[in-house]
This record gives structure tokens, C-alpha cells and sequence, in this order.
């Protein structure tokens, strides 16, 4: 294997790249540093996140660049803000034994004249996302006339966000003569247009099979009914305890309820949407970072660019409708060489989706099947006793009260004491798990409650018809329907048609495609305080009875095994231990409303003021 100290680069940056901890280049690192050394040339890199693709093009940039000059020599395009900091502290990292290096982050949602006075200082080297760059460009606050290497990294995402036009812009902006190297997951048309366009003979460097989930990424699902899938993601949670995971669902109020039932279930988690602020966001991230949250419920677009390493489970909630966006969301785990599991909770109409999905990383989902709630407990138990065992003992402040404990607890032979003192934690894991259900769904894919499921009885498609329980008596019209019903769900509203308003209930039709989602996104709702809920109906026509049977025929069964594990949930944090016993002060709704500011609490008042 080559060393850093063979890839040609200079001293210091190879004395600050090992204080990183950096000891070999990874295979982007090795075969892009002695080509673009070597070589003034333009590079296309097709890599995932996690491959060291940022040292890849930063240590050659760093190498390159004249600190003791304060005109911009490099400008690096990437989608997101938490990327563009990432790599601004990365390559403020490479640079630091260079005198005068200063690395300015370029990005919407803060202060442009902040970051005007950083450029105007002299910023060597730019880190940009494309909106505010263009921006900067527009008020002629920027001069790109000395640039000779642009770096486009994530260019696919950039693309998917909608950037053409202004990377477009931004380049033109550019002088001719210069490098641009690119870097991108995968290779769509876009892609390749913009390599054609704005390159010459681009040296190609590729790392993993393009389009291909990254190696040492297991995949996985498991198959729940469609109501199950809120326990199933405890139960996952629950067994694993070191879990430091992002779950990903599909809408913005999804993944906010999501976050919310587990922060009421003691775990440390919390939510990150396009509904936060910034400065929202920001908390959010800062306290998963530094691990005070274990769980992180995000949906896709504001999960883009999110840069933690060691990320253990990434949880598709929902699975994506478009197999790309599944690659994009594994990635977050097993970066820099770690290991991960990509998870999939799925009902028995959503295994056509893993197949797609299959196809389009090469690679099969192994189904495993949920824990039961002895496996859970076991692991659990096994977790405590090893946590008591490495325990750090802080000997000097012990001291003091140790005296007074022995005395206390003299009457206790050692095997009293340990069972103690694990019951005292576990006795609420076992409450909790001592009778729950078993929640795989059955191979063949037969509902326990058919009735209770989005498809019709005996049907092998999802019917788009559906019965809800809300009506005029609850202020419906079609109009009103069709805005709640699309911003509960994330679709249109004009998705929703042949809505049928009647007194205590509706009918209402959508794309069969959608019915899960749909069916989905209604779970835990409430609507003036009641549970709504939603069924499938088969009939055909808007006034047919026959909905109104289902309704009433469902009724306590469907929920009856979800509940049990759910409501026992009551006290707070008390039955997951396994997240709780890590940080009390941090979980639930303390670690929540800390970090959230009064915006926030306006913006749930808003939003639980609608839904009661
Ligand atoms: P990236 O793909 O650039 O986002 O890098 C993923 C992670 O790997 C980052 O945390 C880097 O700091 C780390 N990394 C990059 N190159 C190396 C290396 N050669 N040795 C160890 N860690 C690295």
C-alpha cells in the first residue's frame, strides 16, 4: 500500500493530515493525489460519502495553493450547508501549518455580509453552496477572475436539489483556463452534460461499482404490518442500545411525529425538517454529533449532505419511491471503511420496492426477523451488566459515601446484591416487553387483521379508495379535506379525488401507487382529539355503503396488538432504559424542549392547535 509520504504531497500538509489521525490514503485518496500532483489536469470522481473523497481533492488544492497571495485560487461547489462546513473544517484542518490560510464557508440561511468580510480579508480557498454563491456573484462581491481550480463535489445531489442553472452561472463566472474537478455518487445525464460541457479530458477515477451501495453495508428488512411499524422501530431500537441511527421517513410531519412519539418514549431522539430553522437545525445537529441524541428522524432533503461518521443504523421508516434516494440514505452509514446496516421496515406490498431497489445496488436484502420481547430483554439485561462492569469508578469522590453504603447494604449476600441492583433498571424493561406480541408479519404476506391493512380483502394490489372517520360533523368540505388530507400526507391536493363527504365520515380515492403512503401518514393523527382512523374500502363507488361496514367491523381489533405495545409506553421513558440509563437529564421531552426555541414551541402549538 503507498503512504501519504509517497503521494508527493507537501511536508505540512502531511505533518497536519497524520495530527488528524490520518495513517494511509484511502483508494480515492491514492489514485487521485499523484495524478492531479503530477498533472494540471480535470478529474471526474465517481465515489460515495465516506470514501475520503474530500481529502481526495482538498490535499492536492491545499498542496497547490499560494497562502502567501489572498486572492481566491480555489472554489468548491457542494449542495448543502452542513457539507460546506464540513469541508471548510476539513481543509481548514489540511491547511493549518500554512501561515495565513484562510478557508471561508460560503452559505445561505447566515449572515452575507459576515461572510463578505471574511472574503474581503482574503479567502484563498472557497467553500460554496450554489444559491448563495450566485448571490455573492449578483452583488459583485466576489472575484473569480484568479481561480484556477473549481471543485463540484456531490454534483448528482446538486443536481437533484435543483442547482443547474446556477451551477451553470457560477461557472461561466470562471476564467477558461482552469481545473474543475468533479465528484459524484453516480453518473445520471445531467451529470455527464456538465462533465461534456465544462471539462477536457478529464482524468476518471472511481471508486466501488458506480450506482452501487457501498461494501460494507449490510442491508436488511423486515416485514410488519403496516400498523406495526412504530413498535417494530422500538423493538429495533431496543435491541440494539448502542444504536446511533438515522430514520428516515417521508414527510416533514411524519418525521415529526415520528421523533415525537420516541422523545415520549424516552429515547434521545429528535427530528430534523424543512420546518426547522436554521438555527433549529443547527441544535439539532450539534446534539447528534456529540451523540446526545441516539436517534436522529430525518426526512431526505434535510438529511442531504449530513456528514457524521459512525452512524450505526440508517432505518428506511418508508421506503423511497425512487431506488436512487435509497442509495443516498444507506450512505450515511459505513463511511471511513466502518461497517452498517441499512434497515428496511416494510408492510407486504412494499417488498416490490426492495426488489427495485436490489436491482439498482446489485445486492440482495437479507430478511431477518424482529426480536421477540425475551431476545429483546436478554440483550438488554446483557448491556447493563456489562455497562456496571466497565463502569468508570471515580475513586476519590466515591470514597467518602462508601462507608455508609457498606453499611447499608450489610445484610445483602453479593448474588442479592446483583440481582438488586440490575431488577432496579430491568423489572420496567420486562413490564414493557413481558407480554408483547410478536410482530413479524407472516412470509406469504396474510394480514392477522386484513381489515386493517390498506389493501382490500383478497386483493394482491393496494386499492387507492379509502374510508375515514371524519365528516361534516368535523367542519369537512372537499376543499377542506383535500388541504388537510395533502398536508398530513406530503401529496398534492389534488391527489386526493372523489372525495365523498358524508356526517361522521368520508371517502375519498388516490393513486393505488400512493395508498400506502397515504395509509401510512394518517397513523397516530388526531383530529379534535379523536384517532383517526383510516381504512381501506373496496367499494367502488363513492356512495357505497359497504365502507361504513368496514369501519365498524375494524374497529378495536385492528389496533388491539399495536396498542398494547404502544400505550404501554405511558410512563415516559421508564420502559426504555436502554436509552434513557445512558443520559436521564438529556432524553424525552426535557432534551427536546431545551434545544428548541420559542419559534419552535409557537410552530407546535400552531401545529398541535390544528390537529385537536
Ligand atoms: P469523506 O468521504 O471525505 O466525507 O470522508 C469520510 C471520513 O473519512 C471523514 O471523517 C474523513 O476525515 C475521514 N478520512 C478521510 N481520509 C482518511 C484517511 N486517509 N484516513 C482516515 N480517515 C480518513
Amino acid at each position: 500500500m503507498t503512504n501519504f509520504e509517497e503521494l508527493g504531497l507537501d511536508k505540512r500538509i502531511i505533518e497536519a493530515i497524520k495530527s488528524m489521525g490520518f495513517e494511509n490514503p484511502t483508494p480515492i485518496q491514492q489514485q487521485a493525489i499523484p495524478q492531479l500532483l503530477t498533472e494540471k489536469r480535470d478529474l471526474v470522481g465517481l465515489a460515495q460519502t465516506g470514501t475520503g473523497k474530500t481529502a481526495a481533492f482538498g490535499l492536492p488544492l491545499v498542496h497547490f495553493t499560494d497562502f502567501s497571495k489572498k486572492h481566491t485560487q480555489a472554489l468548491i461547489i457542494c449542495p448543502t450547508r452542513e457539507l460546506c462546513l464540513q469541508i471548510t473544517r476539513d481543509i481548514t484542518n489540511f491547511s493549518s501549518n500554512y501561515d495565513n490560510a484562510n478557508v471561508v464557508a460560503i452559505y445561505g440561511g447566515a449572515s452575507i455580509e459576515t461572510q463578505i468580510r471574511e472574503i474581503n480579508r482574503g479567502a484563498q480557498i472557497i467553500v460554496a453552496t450554489p444559491g448563495r454563491m450566485v448571490d455573492m456573484i449578483d452583488r459583485g462581491r466576489i472575484k473569480l477572475n484568479a481561480v484556477t481550480t473549481v471543485v463540484l463535489d456531490e454534483a448528482d445531489e446538486m443536481l437533484n436539489m435543483g442547482f443547474k442553472e446556477d451551477l451553470d452561472s457560477i461557472l461561466s463566472e470562471t476564467p477558461e483556463e482552469k481545473n474543475t474537478w468533479l465528484f459524484s455518487a453516480t453518473m445520471p445525464n445531467e451529470v455527464a452534460r456538465i462533465a461534456k460541457n465544462y471539462m477536457s479530458n478529464p482524468i476518471e477515477v472511481t471508486v466501488g461499482k458506480q450506482n452501487q451501495g457501498a461494501e460494507n453495508i449490510e442491508h436488511k428488512y423486515y416485514m410488519v404490518h403496516a400498523r406495526d411499524k412504530y413498535a417494530a422501530l422500538k423493538r429495533i431500537a431496543d435491541f440494539n442500545p448502542d444504536i446511533f441511527g438515522i430514520v428516515f421517513c417521508r414527510t416533514r410531519m411524519e418525521t415529526q411525529e415520528i421523533a415525537e412519539h420516541l422523545i415520549k418514549d424516552g429515547y434521545n431522539a429528535d427530528s430534523l425538517h424543512g420546518d426547522l430553522s436554521q438555527q433549529q437545525r443547527d441544535n439539532v445537529m450539534k446534539r447528534y454529533r456529540n451523540r446526545t441524541l441516539q436517534m436522529l428522524v430525518a426526512t431526505d432533503v434535510a438529511a442531504r449532505g449530513i456528514d457524521v461518521d459512525s452512524v450505526t443504523h440508517v432505518i428506511n421508516y418508508n421506503l423511497p419511491d425512487d431506488p436512487e434516494v435509497y442509495t443516498h440514505r444507506s450512505g450515511r452509514t459505513a463511511r471511513a471503511g466502518k461497517s452498517g446496516v441499512s434497515i428496511a421496515i416494510v408492510n407486504m406490498k412494499e417488498i416490490g420496492k426492495i426488489r427495485d431497489i436490489e436491482r439498482k445496488i446489485g445486492k440482495q436484502f437479507v430478511k431477518d426477523k424482529l426480536p421477540t420481547g425475551v431476545q429483546v430483554c436478554e440483550k438488554q439485561l446483557i448491556n447493563l451488566v456489562n455497562k456496571i462492569h466497565d463502569a468508570e469508578v471515580n475513586e476519590t469522590e466515591i470514597e467518602k459515601f462508601l462507608p455508609q453504603v457498606h453499611e447499608m447494604l450489610k445484610d445483602l449476600t453479593k448474588e442479592e446484591l446483583i440481582k438488586r441492583m440490575l431488577s432496579e433498571e430491568f423489572n420496567r424493561f420486562l413490564d414493557y416487553y413481558r407480554n408483547a406480541p410478536d410482530l413479524n408479519a407472516d412470509d406469504r404476506g396474510r394480514d392477522r387483521d386484513r381489515n386493517t391493512s390498506p389493501m382490500g380483502q383478497g386483493n394482491t394490489e393496494p386499492s387507492g379508495r379509502f374510508f375515514i372517520n371524519l365528516g361534516e360533523m368535523d367542519g369537512m368540505d372537499q376543499d377542506t379535506f383535500r388541504a388537510y388530507a395533502a398536508e398530513v400526507s406530503g401529496l398534492n391536493p389534488f391527489d386526493f379525488k372523489r372525495i365523498n363527504i358524508k356526517g361522521s365520515f368520508s371517502f375519498f380515492d388516490v393513486d393505488p401507487k400512493q395508498a400506502i403512503a397515504v395509509y401510512d401518514s394518517f397513523q397516530f393523527k388526531k383530529f379534535n382529539g379523536r384517532k383517526i382512523r383510516i381504512d381501506h374500502s373496496d367499494s367502488k363507488g363513492p356512495s357505497s355503503g359497504g365502507g361504513g361496514g368496514q369501519y365498524g367491523g375494524k374497529s378495536d381489533g385492528g389496533f388491539g396488538g399495536r396498542s398494547r405495545e404502544r400505550s404501554s409506553g405511558g410512563g415516559g421513558g421508564k420502559e426504555s432504559w436502554g436509552f434513557k440509563g445512558k443520559s436521564s437529564g438529556e432524553s424525552g421531552g426535557g432534551a427536546r424542549s431545551g434545544g428548541r426555541s420559542s419559534s419552535d414551541g409557537e410552530k407546535k402549538r400552531e401545529f398541535k392547535r390544528r390537529r385537536n
